[in-house]
């Protein structure tokens, strides 16, 4: 099966190359891995050069305290596996982060990259639904997924309307979660992805302290259900929205 695991953080991983393999054997064929900051989108290149099955964001994470440094990604992004400017965004959650008018300016002028290197852009977004959506909006041509998609009916609209892919996670496997899960049942079906964030948000049920890119599959399970879709015609449906949109992703 041809998933992609299109959001995680193999750095972080205690076994990246073991995770990457049993994530190949469960059937996710291709993971696209997040840098955060320079160092990590230079180690997340570095780990696509070591595996066939991965490709590298670099980005600048609304978790840093200082400006991204626009000159440095741009020159990691020319590389042939950087299928995207990512992790961006802007987090309001967070008090001991810079102010908010900041991020969103440093979330901006990474966007004015994306669309200068015609990539894609992969946003983090928590309470700050409002900012990013400005951001997004004021740039037409601009193409990307909202990662981790965890708003509302309502925003989902929205964001699908600027033409954004919505890539969905383990949030969606806790039962709990029903107008997630009608998100994820009425999303257009070119517009859906899948995504672990590994090593963050384990799924419903698993007990580790981890998650890995394998368990992919047990979003897959759910979204597969809710579309009453076998997993391989969901994995066919996301394996091509995912290569229409990182278009570097061979
Ligand atoms: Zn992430």
């Amino acid at each position: 099966m041809p998933f992609v695991d299109t959001h995680l953080h193999l750095e972080e991983l205690e076994h990246p190359g073991a995770a990457v393999t049993e994530a190949v054997e469960a059937g996710v064929g291709r993971l696209i891995t997040m840098g955060t900051d320079l160092a990590t989108s230079t180690g997340a290149l570095a780990l696509a050069e070591q595996r066939r099955e991965v490709y590298a964001a670099v980005g600048h994470q609304p978790m840093n305290r200082e400006a991204p440094d626009l000159d440095a990604l741009r020159s990691l992004a020319a590389h042939e596996k950087a299928v995207a400017i990512g992790e961006v965004g802007v987090d309001g959650g967070h008090t001991e982060l810079a102010a908010l008018p900041l991020q969103v300016e440093w979330f901006a002028s990474l966007c004015d990259l994306a669309l200068e290197l015609g990539l894609p852009v992969c946003v983090h977004t928590r309470d700050s639904a409002e900012e990013v959506f400005g951001v997004l909006r004021a740039r037409p041509g601009l193409t990307g997924v909202m990662h981790y998609f965890s708003l509302d009916g309502a925003w989902a609209g929205r964001f699908l309307e600027l033409g954004f892919h919505l890539s969905f996670a383990g949030l969606l496997t806790r039962p709990s979660r029903q107008e997630l899960r009608e998100v994820a049942r009425t999303c257009p079906p070119d517009r859906l992805l899948l995504e672990t964030d590994a090593p963050f948000g384990t799924p419903h049920g698993r007990r580790a302290k981890q998650n890995r890119p394998a368990w992919l599959l047990d979003t897959a399970k759910v979204v597969a259900e809710l579309r009453r879709l076998s997993l391989e015609e969901l994995a066919a449906i996301e394996e091509t929205n995912a290569k229409s949109l990182f278009s570097k992703l061979g």
